[in-house]
């Protein structure tokens, strides 16, 4: 079966929102997004965290069958850690502090093994080490993207730069818009297709999702839900199961992800269901799959 690489933060959050606060758990873009890819297909993860990162947190990875031979341990080092809430929208996080800790010096440096990967995943991280990562990769299949305001903001340059060697570019619809400086939606996509990737998957929360492949448009709605506990790590578990479906099938045909879009949304519609990586952990395929043939039958026309 094929394997998914990913690279991103591994994380320990402190998040409030409308439904409690949670302090130091797990987190970060490349966990969520391996935890989520584990689903579909064996992972692995290069990424770093300090001696401080909880024995259990690493027990859990490796049991979901993600390779954590890239994962650094800096002794002495602090993880990463982010603190947040959405308290005032459940769609957008207020960043309060963001301690880099062992971010700071890490240079990505892929195991033998790794090289090979055909299904890449840069996940939420500095564009620089995206790239870098992408350069120790032999012959990937499909590369798909994320990453955030922040990045978009300091780094615009890398971030076009790295855009334009990806397959896929998976951004909320604030980033796309942002990062485009185009204020309507569709037009963002369209510019956004310019800068390189043959793909642009516009996710627009429990709105769903556009993704714009060449003259077309596909969209998809979100699995409907009545409450969000926390949104943290939603993204990240859309474009790790997205990429994580693709991997598992082989198959990267317009139809295919089109699926792994809808597949994107119903594992992230999960996430949000419960603080941390608490009700990803607990999904089942079973329930996956209940949830697609619902989004499904509710689409259908
Ligand atoms: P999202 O899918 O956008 O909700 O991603 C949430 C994750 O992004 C959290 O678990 C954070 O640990 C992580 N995160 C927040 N800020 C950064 C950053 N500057 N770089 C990398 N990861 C981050």
């Amino acid at each position: 079966m094929n394997e998914v690489l990913i690279v991103g933060s591994v994380a320990l959050d402190s998040i409030e929102t409308p439904s409690g606060t949670i302090d130091n758990a797990l987190g970060g873009a490349a966990t969520y997004g391996s935890i989520a890819a584990s689903l579909f297909a064996p992972v692995h993860l290069v990424g770093v965290v300090g001696a401080d990162f909880p024995t259990e947190h690493i027990e859990f990875l490796k049991n979901r069958n993600i390779d954590l031979a890239g994962l650094q341990i800096v002794e002495g080092g602090d993880t990463f850690r982010w603190k947040g809430d959405y308290i005032s929208d459940l769609n957008q996080a207020v960043t309060h502090e963001t301690h880099l800790g062992v971010f700071e010096h890490f240079e990505p440096k892929l195991p033998g093994n790794y090289r090979d990967a055909e299904f890449v995943f840069l996940a939420n991280i500095n564009p620089e080490l995206q790239l870098s990562t992408l350069e120790q990769v032999k012959q990937p299949k499909l590369v798909l993207c994320d990453t955030m305001n922040l990045w978009i903001n300091i780094a615009r340059d890398a971030v076009k730069k790295i855009f334009a060697r990806v397959d896929i570019a998976v951004l909320n619809d604030g980033e796309a818009k942002m990062l485009s400086e185009e204020d309507n939606v569709i037009k963002a996509g369209r510019s956004l297709q310019k800068m390189g990737p043959k793909h642009v998957i516009i996710k627009k929360g429990e709105h769903g999702a556009l993704m714009f492949s060449g003259d077309e448009i596909f969209a998809s709605i979100s699995y409907p839900l009545e409450q969000v506990v926390d949104p943290t790590g939603a993204g990240d578990s859309f474009a790790g199961s997205l990429i994580g479906y693709l991997a598992k099938t082989g198959d990267t045909s317009i139809g295919n992800l089109r699926r792994a879009v809808v597949y994107g949304s119903v594992v992230a519609s999960s996430t949000v269901q419960d603080f941390s990586t608490k009700s990803l952990a607990a999904l089942t395929m079973e329930e996956v799959e209940r949830r697609y043939q619902a989004v499904q039958k509710m689409s259908a026309f």
